[in-house]
């Protein structure tokens, strides 16, 4: 007797096979999308190994997982931004969304549009079933008027948005609608859109026989035999004429396949316009091709970054807090600290904005907390420090002002109150100063300069470094006097609770 020999399937290579059986109803038209999908990807010649599939929430999301590559099965609307990112963090991707309208149009729809306006380089399939189905069959945004589901029982009253006029008129750059009773010319879309830079979408209009065909008396095999009906296959379509009723003809085609410049492609020439590199290595910030030596040159490979030997060893994360009000520079003077602890101390440091929705005026925040060792969470919940330029600022974080810590003031224009005595206020009339030297602006370096000398945390040398490399050029001479005033003052030993 022969045995029987058992061949694997042709598109098993790109199944996950212990996923296999899916959940998917009998008569669904998903499986036809992700068959015309494996078979478009099969002939592609893509490397499938740079290839990524990204999926939201319902019926669809289900894609992700049962394809043999690498996948995210996102959180609901969210497919788009999640496969943006991925593309941008790594551009040699191929990067398809596989979801449904519910997802991509209505939770999603504003990242549907803006990525399509963007022209970013995703290849977007939108199964279209005009229902949720699998949360029970309500109506969406892409419901037929009149249509039955459960949340339109009358027949729904509402437009629906024509996905392809929608994604045409965003700017996307290739837009096709096939139903998923055309495999064929479903794979070849698929395919050109696998080749084609910039946005590209694709509609297909699958049955979903258990909730959207059940409540218009179209189960089982019926709804796709009505759509097989409906479907007007044109080689130029009328996009004008894509609108979608209950029992319209389906307009079914090619609408666009333009060249536009994707926003790859456009970042890439602006980043290589506009950007400078810098070097924080050195004496402070230097445009890299001024730089006294190459990067890759900078130390042999494999020997590890010199060390300054007055780095502050920070035995235990310190948590760092500046406030003021918006225009005080209390973010430049977070950054500064931050530059100085990591960039140039050689030390951990992270560090967060928090700011009121007023450009200017209201209380801002930044946190930063250092340490020699690794930091585990990023958020300051205990300041350790805290340095309170305006009054204002005082009242709304005074909250956070906790037993035993450091609170650094502008004695003019902060009066603390209310506080324990275990608190350690040490003030400098930090504003005052600033106007004394010319400038009131530069009064978050004296304060800066104030903090330098009180606390161990950040070398002297890391702070001046990082100053220099953090303020605009031409005000050098102004920031380092700034600086080494509010120094000197917190030298002199004259600051505890004035
Ligand atoms: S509920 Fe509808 S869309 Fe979901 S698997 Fe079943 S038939 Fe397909």
């Amino acid at each position: 007797m022969i045995e029987p020999q058992i061949l694997d399937h042709p598109k098993d290579l790109l199944l996950r096979k212990e996923r296999i059986p899916h959940i998917w109803c009998p008569g669904c038209g998903l499986g036809s999308v992700l068959s015309a999908l494996m078979d478009a990807l099969r002939t592609s010649g893509l490397d499938l190994k740079n290839v990524a599939v990204v999926s939201g929430i319902g019926c669809t999301g289900r894609a992700a997982g049962y394809l043999n590559l690498d996948g995210f099965h996102t959180t609901h609307g969210r497919a788009i931004p999640y496969a943006t990112g991925l593309k941008l963090a790594n551009p040699d991707l191929t990067v398809i969304v596989f979801s449904g309208d519910g997802d991509l149009a209505a939770i999603g729809g504003n990242h549907l549009i803006h990525a399509a306006r963007r022209n970013v380089d995703l290849k977007v399939i939108c199964a279209n079933n005009f229902n949720y189905g699998m949360t029970g069959g309500q109506g969406g945004p892409t419901t037929p008027r009149l249509a039955r589901t459960t949340t339109t029982s009358y027949g729904n009253v509402e437009k629906p948005f024509n996905l392809v006029q929608l994604m045409a008129a965003c700017g996307a750059s290739y837009v096709a609608r096939w139903t998923s009773a055309h495999p064929h010319y479903m794979k070849i879309a698929m395919g050109e859109m696998l080749k084609k830079e910039g946005f590209s979408f694709l509609e297909v209009i699958a049955p979903c026989p258990t909730n959207f065909g059940r409540r218009n008396k179209l189960r089982d095999i019926k709804l796709l035999q009505r759509y097989l009906e409906q479907a007007v296959l044109e080689s130029q379509p009328d996009i004008a004429k894509a609108d979608i009723e209950l029992d319209s003809p389906i307009l079914c085609g090619k609408f666009v396949d333009l060249e536009r410049t994707s926003y790859l492609a456009a970042l890439r020439e602006a980043i290589s316009a506009k950007v400078k590199v810098y070097d924080f290595r050195g004496d402070g910030r230097v445009p890299l091709e001024e730089a006294p030596v190459k990067p890759a040159a900078a130390k042999a490979p494999g020997k590890p970054a010199e060390v300054p030997s007055e780095r502050p060893i920070i035995e235990r994360p310190v948590q760092i807090k500046l406030a003021g009000l918006g225009g005080q520079g209390i973010g430049l003077c977070g950054l500064i600290i931050g530059r100085a602890a990591a960039i140039f101390d050689h030390n951990q440091a992270v560090y967060t904005q928090e700011y009121s929705p007023e450009a200017r005026g209201g209380a801002s925040a930044s946190s930063i907390i250092v340490a020699s060792g690794q930091i585990h969470a990023p958020y300051v919940t205990e300041p350790d420090i805290m340095v309170v330029m305006a009054q204002g600022a005082y009242n709304k974080y005074q909250k956070d002002v906790r037993p035993g810590s450091r609170l650094i003031i502008d004695k003019d224009l902060v009066r603390p109150k209310d506080l324990p005595d275990s608190v350690r206020i040490q003030a400098i009339p930090a504003t005052r100063l600033a106007e004394e030297i010319g400038q009131k602006v530069v009064a978050n370096i004296v304060i800066l300069g104030f903090f330098t000398a009180l606390v161990p945390h950040i070398s002297l040398t890391a702070m001046q470094k990082a100053l220099k490399g953090s303020i605009p050029k031409g005000t050098e001479e102004l920031n380092l006097r700034a600086f080494e005033t509010g120094y000197d003052y917190g030298r002199g030993g004259t600051s505890d609770r004035a």
